[in-house]
């Protein structure tokens, strides 16, 4: 007889979803919800990168902006809408865009506030992606659907090198060596 260990009993019932989709699973949550419109959610970002961070997504199930065509015109309005609604209801000064390469599916839109004060971030990575190129402004895409009617992919070499570039402060021209200077910096920007 085997000797191997029976792990069926250990499977658990349900399989767990992909992390990929907790999105998906957050616009359900009525926890996460901040706006429900007929065509799109906003919701707290999990692990948000600065004092406000939301996700607008829409209804319609689109996986990413590399799906869209000119056809998602007045939904990408539609998001620009809800920055101007997000905008009067913050204090804080805000910014709109999307990452180049985005992880996770359902196509979404960051609003994120420019001082970039959380815990959640703690990495080059993270900063890059929100503080260079790498961050697709909401005006630019939108002008790049109505000229050429889709969101053309960045080549993986820029991805590399974008992800590579020195940390560079948002609000001023100092550049700091390491993430924990970056952040005891932004902290002063508060008290300017
Ligand atoms: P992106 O790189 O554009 O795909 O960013 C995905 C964003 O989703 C990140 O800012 C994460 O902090 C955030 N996030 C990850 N998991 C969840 C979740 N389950 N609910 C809400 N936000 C999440
Ligand atoms: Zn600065």
């Amino acid at each position: 007889m085997s000797k191997r260990k029976n792990t069926t009993s250990s499977i658990p019932s349900k399989t767990p979803k992909h992390w990929s989709l907790g999105l998906i699973a957050s616009m359900k949550d009525p926890k996460s919800i901040i706006k429900n419109t007929e065509k799109v959610v906003v919701i707290k970002d999990k692990y948000p990168k600065a004092k406000v961070h939301y996700l607008v997504l829409p209804h319609e199930e689109i996986n990413s902006i590399y799906k869209l065509n000119k056809s998602h015109i007045s939904l990408l309005e539609e998001f620009g809408n809800i920055f101007k609604e997000l905008k009067e209801e913050n204090e804080s000064e805000l910014r709109a865009g999307f990452h180049a390469i985005p992880s996770m599916q359902r196509m979404h839109m960051h609003v994120i506030s420019t001082d970039m004060i959380s815990t959640s971030l703690k990495t080059k990575i993270h900063w890059n992606s929100f503080c260079t190129k790498f961050f697709i402004p909401y005006d630019e895409l939108l002008q790049e659907l109505k000229d050429i009617g889709n969101i053309r992919k960045i080549p993986s070499e820029l991805h590399t090198s974008l992800m590579k570039t020195p940390l560079q402060c948002n609000q001023c021209s100092f550049k700091p060596k390491n993430m924990p200077e970056l952040k005891d910096h932004l902290l002063k920007h508060q008290l300017l």
